[in-house]
């Protein structure tokens, strides 16, 4: 064995998403990063390894404007442009790709991190290094140096350092939660195996091996077999151990998972239930995917109730906004619906003082293994929030690390700074507002060559028959002064509309109700009918406007998008499969519902001008929707004239760092493998390309950055030499698709930056 040592400023244990985005963040706060994975891939269970889809805070799209951004954001855009198809391995090169950019990480493929040297009390404990074996290359190597992210899952290094952890369920009694069983037990959530199949074009056999189950003599019940259907990405139920050890047993739980795999595809191919003649496995599973072991102890346990209620933390670094979806313990075997759901009525806030251990000093952890109960792991553990996570711990660490203090020390001392640092990188958190006085574009007076100010779409696609409840979501600045509609009315008739606030700026459901209007309509198509109902909020929010079912009504969508206008339609039967999720109806986020409409709003106008896109926008410390757009917007662009937004300070400013974020429709559930859906490679707002100039002492404009393929969301702008100016501009020459200029945020640094 060849012995070998590495020291650097952080070890990163575990390249899942959570320790990959882990890694990116510190290497790009400047830090040095080992990132030690145990396999030769990375993406843990999203890898072509085990082909997990990485979900995360939009819930599938029941939470509006709700995708993640930072490094998780960057992984989802990029890969939906090289790999809009869905493809596992070429999610493993975007995630691969992803590392290989930042200079500050080095990566340890396959080597598997067993031995852990930590010293001090129980209470007290510090981690001096951890070693890991290098299969294939008999390297031995022990990493050194002041922090540690545990990023395992399984959270191995945390319990080799003598961490403080959970493990099972806690009873209802620990944390209030009326998810949690009376008693405490040992249960987990189980692992699964998930296969692929391919149409072969001819028949071909499948002759089951000796192992296999005859699933039709166990407890799994075949109608959820024929539900799933033939494609093996349906099969995430097969799911065992949560009874077991589900690390111990490991290969115990292998074994079972895969004779049921077998036995699911010696049904599917042989019991004629199926038409499966032509069908073969392309690819099985042969790791489970582990979904839950230890949860280490942090200075904050995250519970249900934080969830439900969405609780806003001082030291909130991430949100997340997957249901709480627990499933049952006899997983496969269950006859009950293989999960069941609790869904807040939008994103939830999760504290950095989960992230970090309680009693060892100089570790924290992301990903599966963080500091929650049982029943809020069901949300925290999709890989997107495990990816948001991941990427406030390793800039969490990264601060701690540049200043000298234990994570603990940092929250109690440096919490401002964290949360600026994170907005700064463009990280997954919301209703946090810049106030980096080194951002000198805070100070400028903004202007723009023009703005939306018509809060309006016009432009009639398909007509949409009022069969049920819809609603229309749009910002409301500073006041809505009454509503037209483009409809069809059948027969003389009433519209009724309501007017509902959304209770908190990153919800999007009905709250409170503001007011209510009846209007008659008279019979006559594609007519414009006014609603007078007014508002004018203490301050800008959105408005959730439900149009009431009328069979002889049919409102119209429109042919194009507008940035902050959502529809959505009131189901009154959940859509999904009771067999499989376990929906409550009572939660106001899956009632109302947006289907893929969320592009072709219903054509509507209001008459006020709107303040909803004025440039000042791009400096006003969101970086995201929250309670409106938060943006810039244009109007409709002319061939080759561009659209410009100009920065102008009354004292010259040195610059040598420009960033920019362009809009790329965070409300766009994009998914990294099978079940794609979104139709563009390139979000179509995204600006692609642009130019960004200074006023030069002679009164001339400057060209500094000419971009021409732009297809990303923030974009960091290093100048080659210091600028000295008292204006800058960008000049958006091209978009993606859109037809109007989209800018959400421009922040210009001096060289003190570091
Ligand atoms: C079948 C299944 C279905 C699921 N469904 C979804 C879903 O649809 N969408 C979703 O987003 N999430 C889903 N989840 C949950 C999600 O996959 C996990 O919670 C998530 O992978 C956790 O991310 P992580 O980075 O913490 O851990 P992991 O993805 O488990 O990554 C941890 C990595 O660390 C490595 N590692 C472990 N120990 C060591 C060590 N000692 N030394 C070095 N490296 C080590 C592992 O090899 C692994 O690559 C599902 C999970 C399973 C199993």
């Amino acid at each position: 064995m060849r012995l070998e040592q590495v020291e650097c400023d952080l070890t990163v244990i575990g390249g899942g998403l959570a320790g990959v985005c882990a890694a990116i963040a510190a290497a790009r706060q400047g830090r040095t990063v080992a990132l030690v994975q145990n396999r030769p891939v990375l993406g843990g269970n999203s890898s072509s390894e085990v082909r997990v889809w990485v979900c995360g805070a939009t819930a599938h799209g029941l939470n509006r404007y709700a995708r993640e951004t930072g490094i998780m954001g960057e992984l989802f855009v990029e890969n939906q442009y090289r790999n809009p198809e869905g493809n596992p391995y070429l999610w493993d090169l975007v995630v691969l790709e992803a590392v290989n950019a930042e200079k500050n990480i080095t990566l340890y493929l396959n080597t598997d991190v067993h031995e852990v040297e930590a010293q001090g009390s129980r209470e007290e404990r510090t981690i001096k290094s951890v070693t890991g074996w290098m299969m294939g290359a008999e390297r031995r190597i022990t990493f050194k140096s002041p922090m540690y992210i545990d990023c395992t899952g399984d959270g191995l290094i945390g319990f080799l350092a003598g961490a403080d952890f959970m493990i099972g369920r806690e009873a209802r009694s620990q944390f209030q939660e009326e998810w949690a069983p009376e008693v405490a037990d040992g249960i987990t959530l189980g692992s699964t195996m998930l296969f692929y199949t391919k149409d072969t074009g001819k028949p071909v056999r499948f002759l089951p091996p000796s192992f296999s189950k005859d699933i039709t003599a166990t407890s799994i019940p075949i109608r959820r077999v024929i539900q799933s259907g033939d494609s093996g990405c349906h099969y995430w139920w097969i799911e065992w151990g949560g009874e077991h050890d589900t690390v111990h047993d490991n290969e115990m739980i292998r074994d079972e998972l895969a004779s049921v795999i077998y036995g699911i595809w010696d049904y599917i191919k042989n019991s004629g239930q199926f038409d499966a003649d032509n069908l073969t496995l392309e690819w099985v599973g042969s790791l489970p995917g582990k979904r839950e072991y230890r949860r280490f102890t942090g200075d904050y346990v995250l519970n249900q109730n934080d969830i439900v209620a969405q609780r806003e933390f001082e030291d909130g670094v991430a949100f997340g906004g997957w249901s709480i979806d627990l499933h049952p313990p006899q997983g496969m075997y269950a006859e009950a619906s293989g999960s069941k759901h609790l869904q807040p009525d939008g994103i939830y806030h999760i504290p950095f003082r989960s992230l970090y251990s309680a009693n060892v000093s100089n570790m924290l952890m992301a990903g599966r293994d963080i500091s929650a109960s049982h029943v809020a792991f069901g949300t925290t553990r999709v890989m997107a929030t495990c990816a948001a996570i991941g990427e406030a711990a390793g800039i969490g660490a990264a601060l701690a690390i540049q200043y000298g203090l234990t994570p603990r020390q940092l929250y109690q001392e440096k919490l401002a700074e964290l949360r600026q640092t994170l907005l700064r990188a463009d990280a997954s958190i919301i209703g946090l507002r810049s106030t980096d006085e080194r951002d000198a574009a805070r100070q400028a007076k903004v202007t723009a060559s023009s703005v939306q100010t018509r809060l309006a779409v016009e432009q009639p696609g398909d007509a949409c028959p009022l069969a049920g409840d819809v609603a229309l979501l749009l910002p409301v600045n500073p006041r809505l002064d009454g509503i037209e509609f483009l409809l069809d009315a059948a027969v003389a008739t009433e519209l009724i509309v309501e007017l509902w606030d959304t209770g908190r700026k990153e919800n999007y459901i009905p709250h409170d109700l503001i007011g209510e209007r009846k209007v008659s309509v008279a019979a006559g198509s594609r007519q414009w009918v006014g609603v007078d109902i007014r508002w004018e909020p203490d301050e800008p929010q959105n408005a959730f406007v439900i149009i009431k079912a009328n069979p002889s009504l049919s409102l119209y969508h429109s042919t194009e998008p507008l940035s902050g206008v959502l529809i959505f339609f009131r189901n009154e039967d959940s859509d999904k499969n009771p067999d499989l999720g376990d929906y409550s109806p009572d939660q106001l986020v899956t009632r109302w519902g947006m289907r893929r409409m969320a592009r072709q709003p219903f054509c509507f106008r209001t008459g006020e001008p709107t303040n909803a896109y004025q440039a000042d926008h791009v400096t006003n410390g969101y970086h995201r929707p929250y309670g409106g757009p938060q943006q810039w917007m244009s109007l409709p662009m002319k061939e080759g004239k561009p659209e410009w937004l100009r920065l102008d300070w009354e004292m010259e400013q040195s610059l040598s760092e420009i960033h920019l974020t362009f809009n790329d429709d965070v409300n766009d559930d994009l998914i990294n493998l099978h079940h794609h859906v979104t139709p563009f490679r390139i979000i179509p707002e995204l600006v692609s390309r642009y130019r960004l100039e200074y006023l030069n002492g002679n009164g001339e404009w400057t060209k500094v950055v000419h971009e021409a393929e732009n297809r990303k969301r923030k974009v960091i702008h290093r100048l080659e030499q210091l600028v000295k100016t008292k204006a800058l501009r960008l000049l958006v020459e091209a978009t993606s698709g859109s037809r109007t200029s989209e800018v959400i945020e421009i922040r210009a640094y001096g060289p003190d930056t570091d």
